[in-house]
């Protein structure tokens, strides 16, 4: 018999963590609820989860405590859920290591989604390091890392050199948020400035290039206050 997933959920919120315990061994998860960060700590420690839900209000630790203290030892994938407009505490969560983060009140496809991206993208670093990377493919675009080429419709997108390095460090996450901090300092190095601004407009110029509707994008979504998302590769997993 294949080994279930198990999920560590950290929530204070009982009906929140006996919803997402629920739904996840309704889906073949296995899945534990803990309600303080001192136990989910505990729990990440000695019950190593595949994965982890993680509130970041919570009424003993900082959330934001618990993915540095995991970070120091472990890359396994965690999952933020936090309430609206904490903007400044998901960009921290996620510069911190955290993998996505999920909006209070969530539904359950969007739940699972963000589970099987994170577990995806966990695997793929794992299994994958040193080998070259499969092209992306979503609707109508593709992208061929290894020739450099972009292509919507079967026709070449030509993109700027700079361009070119956000769309594919997108591409190569796609269905994962990227921050502004993370592609800045990817793109532009590590002592760029950490301004917006100059993303902001490469992003503008990628979206008339790609995006039939640039106030409707279809490829790259905008996480407002935290960062992009790129729409997630149909290609095999
Ligand atoms: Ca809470």
């Amino acid at each position: 018999m294949q080994q279930k997933i198990s999920i560590l959920i950290i929530e204070d919120e009982k009906s929140i963590r006996d919803f997402m315990k629920k739904t996840l061994e309704s889906y073949g998860y296995r899945a534990e609820g803990v309600a303080t960060g001192t136990e989910g700590l505990g729990m990440i420690n000695s019950y190593v989860p595949d994965l982890v839900l993680l509130d970041l209000g919570l009424p003993d630790l900082d959330g934001l405590e618990i993915i540095e203290e995991t970070r120091k030892w472990s890359s396994m994938p965690i999952i933020v859920i936090s309430a609206r407009n904490q903007e400044n505490e998901k960009v921290e969560a996620l510069d911190l290591g955290a993998d996505d983060y999920i909006t209070k009140p969530f539904g359950t496809d969007e739940l699972l989604a963000r589970i099987r991206t994170a577990i995806r993208h966990n695997n793929l670093i794992h299994k994958e390091k040193g080998k070259a990377d499969k092209p992306y493919i979503a609707k109508s675009l593709k992208i061929d890392f290894e020739k450099r080429l972009v292509l919507l419709n079967g026709e070449e997108i030509h993109l700027t050199r700079v361009e070119y390095k956000i769309v594919s460090m997108l591409a190569k996450n796609s269905g994962k948020i990227l921050t502004y901090a993370n592609l800045i300092e990817e793109v532009w190095g590590p002592h760029a400035d950490d301004n917006n601004r100059i993303l902001r407009v490469n992003m503008a110029n990628i979206r008339r290039k790609l995006e039939q509707n640039t106030g409707e994008p279809e490829y790259i979504f905008t996480e407002l206050g935290v960062g992009y998302r790129m729409l997630e590769d149909e290609g095999e997993n």
